[in-house]
């Protein structure tokens, strides 16, 4: 398995795996269990919930689908380019827009 997406909330993430079944990837949410639980839990990428391609094979094709959810959603940040946290130097595939290791935002609000 394969994470290709992590998501804002739980509505979020099952919204993009039914459009990644009926691309024909098989895909699976994890972690929006803990959803309920994230007041009471340190927000990491651990507690939110993310999206998983089954099949590794479909990762290339996910991620393309992954970059036109997240360009329809108005994220309004750049897909597909690799980035670099400034938090803990992960490098991050461009459709995070949280560090998957810490949970750093990629953009930090001006001011
Ligand atoms: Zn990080």
């Amino acid at each position: 398995m394969k994470r290709v997406y992590l998501a804002q909330n739980p509505a979020d993430a099952h919204l993009l795996r039914g459009i990644l079944e009926n691309a024909g990837i098989p895909a699976a949410v994890h972690g929006d269990f803990l959803w309920s639980a994230r007041g009471e839990l340190p927000l990491t990428v651990d507690t939110s919930p993310s999206v998983w391609v089954l099949n590794e094979t479909h990762y290339e094709n996910a991620l393309e689908i992954v970059a036109a959810f997240v360009s329809e959603a108005g994220a309004g940040l750049p897909s597909g380019e690799a980035w670099t946290c400034k938090h803990c130097g992960e490098t991050n595939e461009g459709q995070f827009t949280e560090c998957w290791r810490c949970g750093f935002p990629r953009k930090i609000p001006e001011g």
